[in-house]
């Protein structure tokens, strides 16, 4: 595995480029560490996804992977809702920490994700990623 690995936020399904919808956290990148959480969305398949991102070069070797990959899909009317309901002014900001962000951040993290195979012939396929939603509780997505 090489230094500074680069993650890729192209859609699951046809490898295009996506639009960041809600930069929900990051820390990172530095040499031997990168992580982040984002909404990303795919206009050419029309569906939209949580991505989150591991990259941690501290692991030992053989105990566990160095880059793990979840994915989850948000289907585009949750999209859409999302882009008016997020209540933070700078919502592709990874690194706010308003009361919107963390309370995303904290329900993200929980919600069930697809691990994407990350090396093989099956690298990173779309196969058996489960749907996720939001809500808005007191104002503030909540992602479900
Ligand atoms: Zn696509
Ligand atoms: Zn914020």
């Amino acid at each position: 595995m090489s230094k500074w690995h680069t993650p890729s936020d192209n859609c699951l399904i046809c490898h295009g480029e996506q639009e960041l919808v809600i930069g929900i956290r990051e820390r990172g990148p530095w040499e031997r560490q990168h992580n982040y959480s984002r909404v990303l969305f795919c206009a050419a398949c029309d569906v939209g996804e949580l991505r989150s991102f591991d990259y941690d070069d501290f692991v030992v070797f053989g105990e566990e992977d160095d880059v793990m990959v979840w994915s989850a899909i948000l289907v585009t009317a949750d999209v859409d809702r999302l882009r008016s309901a997020f209540a933070c002014p700078t919502p592709l900001d990874h690194g706010c920490t308003c009361a919107q962000h963390v309370r995303a951040d904290d329900t993200s993290v929980r919600v069930p994700k697809k691990r994407l195979p990350e090396y093989g012939p099956d690298r990173h396929s779309p196969a058996g990623r489960t749907t996720m939603s939001f809500r808005v509780i007191d104002g503030l997505v909540e992602f479900c």
